[in-house]
């Protein structure tokens, strides 16, 4: 059966955006009847160019997003935001050049090239590559005695080189890197850093300093904590409880391959302990979401495109989206579709899109309000340059599947002794992601999923 023909026997073919209405009723049940031009709107809010570590120049990894269908994105180096002032340092790199004269009026980040290929280095095929896409003059170079320079396009020039009014939104943002810990701040116009000795600390002060700086900003911003398991298992579930208002974890990431303690938990296990200990202490919601933290668009061993986030909005702008994701209208995919999603302060159902072929599964998954809150921990080594960790391991009593559909089409009533209830999709068979050295190395994510987010007993209004 082609594709196009098993979509139509599917669950009512295309996607929620061009279906019209899917909703999710949550806090204001309003917010979706009221508005019927709410859509699903595909994004990103990770990944990185050579603005830090990235392989490729900022204009070929933002123009091959929207190429690649995606509604919004968001570049995010690390420990920098894309912006006019004149620089040569960044991200440990200091291209500072032994004679200023020749970058007297310049802005921006200039960046040296290197004779040979090796992150996080910038060579010729890099240039050749945006000069082939944009034009001989599209990129901006000078020789200088130190060497060959490259001026990187600001998020201003990107800006206006790619966004286009409800159909591509760039959004600014940076990776705020510490040692040990990473978060995501986006639609922010001024960055920070933390470090400190203890990873929990760092990530408190983190959340701290972003509340104090931007806070008060008439735009809602994001606060994402990335990649828990890097460099491994350097994020504990317990170091959530701490601050309720960090309200996001990255589920999908191209960091989720490290190393793995089956006793110990998974980014989506973590997820769960979060969301049973929020629930149970009446805290907000621990809302998913999928990035691929891509380092490269044409790189093979760097995979762009695994991971995404669709958010139900009613126009595509930073606030409308940042508004979606805090009342929870989102949901993360590696590859499979929600047509419908629907929450009543009950009832969860759902409706696959699916974008491949196959048998598909959906699971709900919650955890009880009587489950064992006991922790124990398991002692791993160091090694390999990694420091030795306390691991944290918690009852599998959380996030159990309560319910398992085979099809297209499932719902579930949440009980009197739910916690909450999230909905997984996936293909049969399919197995998981697979990321690292020419993508050969499986992740611990399934690949054509969908995860909703979860949902508690009468979020509904
Ligand atoms: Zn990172
Ligand atoms: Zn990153």
């Amino acid at each position: 059966m082609k594709r196009r023909d098993f979509l139509k026997t599917a669950a009512g073919g295309v996607l929620a955006a061009s279906l019209g209405l899917p909703r999710v009723n949550l806090l204001a049940d309003d917010l979706f009847q009221a508005k019927p031009t709410y859509r699903w709107y595909k994004g990103n809010f990770h990944c990185h160019s050579q603005w830090s570590d990235g392989v490729d120049l900022p204009e070929v990894v933002v123009s091959e997003y929207k190429r690649h269908g995606y509604d919004f994105l968001s570049l995010t180096d690390h420990n920098i935001l894309h912006k006019d002032d004149l620089r040569f340092t960044g991200f440990s790199m200091n291209y500072t050049p032994s004679d200023l004269k020749p970058f007297e009026g310049e802005t921006s980040f200039w960046k040296r090239t290197a004779p040979a290929a090796g992150w996080p280095n910038l060579v010729q095929s890099h240039i050749d590559k945006a000069k082939e896409m944009f034009g001989e003059d599209s990129v901006r170079i000078k020789e200088t005695a130190d060497g060959v320079y490259v001026r990187m396009k600001t998020e201003e020039e990107l800006r206006q080189q790619f966004a286009e009014p409800g159909k591509f939104l760039l959004m600014p943002g940076f990776e705020m890197t510490s040692q040990w810990m990473h978060v995501n701040l986006i639609n922010v116009e001024e960055d920070f850093f933390i470090e400190g000795p203890s990873i929990e600390g760092v990530l408190h002060d983190a959340f701290d300093k972003a509340t104090e700086l931007y806070g008060a900003n008439e735009e809602p911003y994001l606060f994402m904590v990335n990649h828990p398991l890097w460099q491994y298992y350097n994020i504990q579930p317990s170091y959530l409880f701490g601050r309720p208002g960090v309200r996001f974890i990255e589920l999908t990431n191209n960091s989720t391959q490290w190393q793995y303690y089956p006793e110990a938990w998974d980014p989506e296990q973590l997820w769960d302990i979060v969301n049973a200990y929020r629930a149970k202490n009446e805290q907000p919601s621990f809302f998913a979401t999928g990035t691929d933290d891509s380092h490269g668009v044409f790189r093979e061993d760097y995979l762009a495109y695994f991971g995404w986030t669709r958010v139900r909005a009613e126009s595509l702008d930073s606030k409308s989206i940042i508004n979606g994701l805090l009342q929870g209208c989102s949901y993360v995919s590696s590859g499979c579709e929600f047509a419908d999603l629907t929450f009543d302060g009950k009832t969860l159902a759902v409706k696959l899109d699916p974008q491949v072929e196959g048998d598909y599964r959906i699971e709900f998954i919650g955890t009880k309000k009587d489950y064992d809150e006991t922790v124990k921990y398991i002692d791993v080594p160091g090694e390999g340059g990694r420091p030795a960790r306390k691991l944290e391991c918690w009852s599998k009593e959380i996030g159990k599947v309560l319910e398992t559909v085979d099809g297209l089409e499932g719902s579930y009533t949440l009980k009197q002794d739910d916690l909450y209830v999230r909905a997984k999709a996936y293909r049969i068979g399919a197995g998981s992601l697979y990321q690292g050295s020419g993508g050969k190395q499986p992740t611990l994510l399934a690949a054509d999923c969908a995860w909703s987010q979860p949902y508690r007993q009468g979020e509904k209004l």
